[in-house]
């Protein structure tokens, strides 16, 4: 299961993390025409590129689509039966998707449809595309049943009883014995065709089957209710698993639906999970989403709750299809009775069993989208939710989202006086003198790292002309995120990744095995154009810096590198106090090179990460196209994780560029293998995350409030600027309080309050002494030390980096 941060930086110069193309694959199979316009649309081209960029835009920051569900990569299943003529759903211009492989997709089709607007019928006479254009009928008072909705609903309940008869009927024929096997061991014994994953869990015991969400069935995710085919390995999935809260939240996002098509006769387009609650796209023609209707919105998804709606499954033939969405263009899943109407979605589930399930739902916001993310497309209204199976989980949330917001990095920027940003220059950060002592303090950490473990510094272009990243592949899938300019005829860009530099520079002259591994490290300023939209603080900007390095080593050496990057990133990790988590990726369909190198490669990965001991999560066919990676996600003091690290091997770009070594005995020349690796990865999100988990309390070494000294009386001002001058020429960010209008106590009071680390007050008796009286922010009180003294303890503090400097004083 692919759990990633969005704004992957780190891995942005590499493939877009899986997670975020999944609901573009989703897409792919739908419209890209307008609904609103009803204009017919061409192949789009560049189809890969508009992918990576409407999965971007499509996404705000610390929100992404779940995977696993809209992947159907666990679904094995699917709405629409495979009666599909081949590639019907593939009208971009692209040539149709491989087969799935076996097991995945028992039908062999996963087909897709635009949720609205068009259905695509498949080849016309003469081989040209044909479309069934059809128009939403939007009136509607908010809370009655759309007449169109309720014709839906009728033909809905014909297929629905005809479709169940054919399951009684199939039952009733190849019906028979099977064995279900539970993860503990136990066996079950059940009937093909009747016994579902629930009739399981209820026999095992009342809580399991209450609390479960979804089961996993032969590694594939089942709704509770549907009945099992064969003998199966069975597991049943609660919220707490990444797998039952993507699909909790994404039933969460029908009910929702249901709500907004009733509340304001809304066109659904898309209502994804995501990390962090769910949202519906909706096209509501003109209209906006005010936040003065969200609780009547709120209020209309609750009683969808409290009227638990089964979430129904109907597998449709291409023509009922077309007929339940002439009206609209939609698919059903879910329905509920005639009298309160019901929403009938494509989906290929897996839901919740009933709407009953969703005990605690809130509404959050709403905002403004673009249909596929695209500018040029229709407005959407987008409205996010968030649901737990309790009230009091509900309430937990609320309390943490509290404090996140008070720790908001945005907001601790402006209190600290760290960083700002300017309109004239969207996304690209000010880090005032106190933020720039932070950004280069954790620079300055890395360099230390990197004398320690043999990684080189080098400084490379930051233009270059385009044929570079067309040699390395990158212009045609990232060109649209660069920033690119004329020179001299010849067409330049910002760069936005330092590996094909660091190509170059290996390129750049015979090179021996005597020298690999060759570790080539890079705080280079790269790029990136996201649109101003989505920009947001220093999670998302266009200008960053990232602890960049690219390993050029042998396949021999790669066991030795892994393991070397995992004990760098923990020696970090460790520092900064965060724990994580690993995930290997491993070969995806259409991957480059050979598959035995793959294999060979995986094989090293997995012995490394076993090696270094720490539990690690395999996330199959979710590895870049050019080489297999491990992403690490760091969790914060909230409990939020955020991936920053990365370590991806590449076998492609070696290639691209013909990098070759002398082989040792001087006869061959050999093809090294690339990683690309950040442990901090972009130091801005870096920074932005430290804040947050700090949440204004830096530790003494990272600190933009080092040494606040505080003169009793205007008698020891003078030598006050002396041991601030004393702290300041050995690196510290140290400060006087001078103001004499207030008192020492309430001086005191406010250097804690402003997070200094540490309170250094001197008066007379300090003065004739050379001595000063060591406070700390937490009110410790460590007495009088002698100006060097306390001098060289806070240096030995600050340079081992520890966390609790100021207990330990
Ligand atoms: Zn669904
Ligand atoms: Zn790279």
């Amino acid at each position: 299961m692919a759990v990633r941060q969005r704004e992957l930086e780190s891995g942005w110069d590499l493939d877009p993390p899986p997670s975020q193309l999944l609901p573009l694959r989703l897409r792919a199979g739908a419209c890209s025409g307008s609904a609103a316009g009803g204009g017919r649309r061409g192949p789009r081209r560049g189809a890969d590129a508009s992918r990576l960029r409407s999965a971007r835009a499509h996404l705000r920051p610390g929100e992404r689509p779940r995977a696993a569900h809209f992947a159907g990569r666990a679904a094995g299943e699917t709405s629409v039966r495979s009666d599909w003529p081949p590639g019907a759903a593939n009208h971009l211009g692209r040539p149709p998707p491989p087969p799935p492989p076996a097991g995945r997709s028992p039908g062999g089709a996963r087909r897709l449809l635009s949720p609205w607007g068009k259905i695509l019928a498949g080849k016309g006479p003469g081989g040209s595309r044909r479309w069934y254009q059809v128009r939403p009928a939007l009136h509607c008072s908010a809370g009655a049943l759309l007449p169109h909705l309720a014709e839906r609903l009728c033909l809905y309940e014909k297929l629905k009883a005809a479709y169940d008869e054919r399951c009684a009927d199939r039952a009733q024929k190849a019906g028979g014995p099977i064995r279900i096997s539970l993860p503990d061991g136990q066996q079950v014994e059940g009937e093909s065709l009747r016994t579902t994953p629930y009739h399981v869990a209820s026999q095992i015991g009342r809580g399991l089957a209450e609390g479960a969400v979804a089961t996993r069935v032969n590694g594939a995710l089942y709704d509770l209710d549907r009945p099992l085919e064969s003998s199966a390995a069975l597991e049943f999935l609660g919220f707490d698993s990444p797998e039952g809260q993507a699909v909790f939240w994404h039933s969460s996002a029908h009910i929702l639906g249901v709500a907004a098509e009733r509340f304001y006769g809304a066109l659904l387009c898309h209502g994804p999970s995501t990390e962090s609650g769910f949202f519906y796209d909706m096209y509501l023609a003109g209209r906006t989403v005010l936040g003065s209707e969200l609780p009547a919105l709120e209020e209309a998804c609750k009683s969808i709750v409290r009227e638990k709606h089964p979430f129904e499954r109907l597998e449709v033939s291409r023509e009922d299809l077309l007929e339940l969405f002439k009206v609209d263009g939609r698919v059903r899943i879910c329905h509920g009775s005639q009298q309160c109407g019901g929403l009938i979605d494509l989906c290929q589930g897996p839901h919740v069993r009933h709407t009953g399930k969703i005990r605690a739902l809130k509404i959050l916001k709403s905002s403004s989208a673009f249909w596929k993310g695209d500018p040029a497309l229709e407005s959407l209204q987008r409205v996010y939710g968030i649901s737990f199976p309790s009230s009091v989980r509900l309430e937990e949330w609320e309390q943490l989202q509290e404090e996140a917001a008070s720790r908001d990095h945005r907001r601790i920027g402006k209190e600290q006086e760290l960083f700002f940003f300017h309109e004239l220059s969207p996304g690209s950060c000010f880090f005032l003198p106190r933020g720039a002592h932070v950004y280069n303090t954790l620079i300055d950490f890395i360099k230390s790292e990197y004398r320690k473990r043999g990684f080189s510094e080098v400084v490379t272009p930051n233009i270059y002309n385009a044929k570079l990243w067309e040699l390395s592949g990158h212009w045609q899938h990232y060109s649209d995120h660069m920033f690119c300019f004329p020179v001299e005829n010849e067409t330049f860009a910002l760069k936005p990744m330092n590996c094909p530099g660091h190509c170059l520079m290996f390129a750049h002259r015979p090179r021996s095995w005597r020298e690999l591994p060759l570790r080539l490290a890079d705080f280079g300023v790269l790029h990136r154009n996201e649109s101003s939209g989505t920009l947001t603080g220093l999670t998302r900007v266009r200008r960053f810096q990232q602890d960049d390095a690219h390993i050029f080593c042998t396949l021999g050496q790669l066991e030795g590198e892994i393991g070397g990057c995992l004990d760098f990133l923990q020696a970090v990790y460790s520092v900064f106090g965060f724990s994580f988590r690993f995930y290997l990726s491993t070969r995806p369909e259409g991957f480059l090179g050979d598959a035995h190198v793959w294999e060979q490669a995986e094989q090293q990965l997995e012995k490394s990460l076993n090696d270094f001991g720490q539990p690690w999560e395999l996330n199959p066919g979710d590895g870049a196209f050019y080489g297999p990676k491990i992403d690490i996600q760091i969790k914060d003091a909230l409990g939020r994780y955020h991936q920053c690290a990365t370590i991806q091997l590449d076998f492609q770009m070696p290639m691209r560029f013909d990098l070759t070594y002398i082989s040792k005995d001087g006869s061959t020349s050999e093809r090294p293998v690339m990683i690309h690796r950040a442990v901090l990865g972009s130091v801005e999100r870096m920074l932005a995350v430290l804040a947050e988990n700090y949440g204004r309390k830096w530790p003494l070494w990272l600190s933009p409030f080092q040494v606040m000294v505080i003169p009793v009386g205007p008698d020891a001002e003078v030598y006050a600027h002396e041991v601030r001058e004393t702290f300041h020429q050995a690196g510290f960010m140290a400060d006087v309080d001078a103001d004499w209008s207030t008192t020492l106590n309430r001086k005191i009071r406010k250097a804690q309050l402003t997070q200094y680390n540490f309170q250094l007050v001197v008066g007379r008796k300090e003065l004739s002494s050379r001595t000063v009286n060591v406070r700390t922010r937490d009110s410790r009180q460590h007495g009088e030390h002698g100006l060097q003294e306390a001098l060289l303890r806070l240096r030995e503090l600050r340079d081992a980096r520890l966390r609790n400097a100021e207990e330990l004083f």
